[in-house]
């Protein structure tokens, strides 16, 4: 089969994930439509070449080793309006929207129940597949259905209800997601929304080190007692540096990019943190952040 037009070949994983680390990937594409996306599937799947999913990589790394297949990136799919209305109470978005601008049009034009999703970068695809939150709830709380392309590339919507939402977990496996629909509140305060949203937002900047090369969160809170950036703390690593990777000094459970670190540096320093917190509290830490091009093919 033809390879389709806009597929690139040989590119730079680095320049792709927030935290800026990986090898190369042979092939890349970033399809502006979701005729476009599906075309690249297909070709993808009947020359039987892995498909690792990626939205804006903030809660995901690469390998350094070289990815033999193809990384399918969703920033493009967006419209240059955040959403559409699907009726009064119900918006469509799609899944390369950024999950922080959808915050700030439904904001600005009353619509209520997503203003406290703010500090995460993401598209609407990844939110929604890891399920993204905070302490004040989940992403999964708003959703009605998403659009999904499945194994046998067919595009369909599947109801929020067929999926098993739990804490950071969706449910959604290597289905494909192009679009989300959220259940929002009209006629709700601009200006009160505008500021339930700034509030946390600088909460999160001065708890989070949100302005460098990061991780993301590495590690699941466990289900109850300390969070995992306080059991890292507790433990005295916060500062723990491997290579260019350092355990954050703002917050335990993020790690950050000094200077060129590499995702082995990144796995070195994670591993060393399980060690040390199961050997100091019994507690085993379950990882959040995703290794790419390791997960099942899509
Ligand atoms: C500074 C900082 C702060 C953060 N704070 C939070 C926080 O408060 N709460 C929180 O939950 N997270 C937080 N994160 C993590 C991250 O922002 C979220 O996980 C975000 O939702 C990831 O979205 P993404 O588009 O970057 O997904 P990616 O990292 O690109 O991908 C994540 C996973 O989703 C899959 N995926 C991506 N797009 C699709 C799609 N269209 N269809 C199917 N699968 C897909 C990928 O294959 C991968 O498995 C933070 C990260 C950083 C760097």
């Amino acid at each position: 089969m033809k390879r389709p037009d806009g597929i690139k070949t040989d590119m730079e994983m680095k320049k792709c994930s927030w935290f800026r680390s990986g090898g190369r990937s042979r092939y890349f594409s970033r399809p502006k439509s979701i005729t476009e996306m599906i075309d690249v599937i297909r070709w993808a799947r009947t020359e039987s070449h892995e498909i690792s999913l990626l939205g804006l990589g903030a809660n995901m790394l690469f390998p350094d080793e070289d990815f033999d297949g193809l990384v399918l990136q969703t920033t493009m799919l967006k419209s240059n309006e955040n959403f559409q209305f699907f009726n009064e109470c119900e918006i469509d978005v799609s899944a390369g929207v950024q999950l922080e601008r959808l915050v700030n049009s439904l904001n600005s034009q009353g619509l209520a129940g997503l203003e406290k999703l703010v500090g995460i970068p993401g598209t609407i695809g990844g939110s929604v597949w890891g399920n993204a939150g905070a302490g004040h709830g989940s992403i999964s709380e708003r959703v009605v259905a998403v659009q999904c392309i499945d194994s046998n590339c067919e595009l369909r919507w599947i109801s929020a209800d067929e999926f098993e939402w739990s804490y950071r977990y969706s449910g959604i496996g290597d289905h494909i997601i192009c679009a989300v629909r959220f259940r929002v509140e009209p006629n709700s305060d601009p200006v009160k929304l505008q500021e339930i949203s700034r509030d946390l937002k600088e909460y999160k900047e001065s708890v989070q080190p949100y302005e460098q090369k990061s991780t993301g969160c590495i590690f699941r809170n466990p289900e109850s007692g300390p969070g995992a950036g306080q059991l890292i703390e507790i433990a005295g690593l916060k500062g723990l540096t491997v290579g260019g990777a350092r355990i954050s000094e703002l917050h335990g459970n993020f790690i950050v990019n000094e200077f060129d670190a590499t995702t082995a540096d990144v796995l070195e320093l994670v591993h060393t943190i399980e060690e040390k917190i199961f050997s100091q509290t019994g507690i085993r830490l379950d990882r959040e952040v995703i290794l790419a091009c390791q997960e099942k093919s899509r």
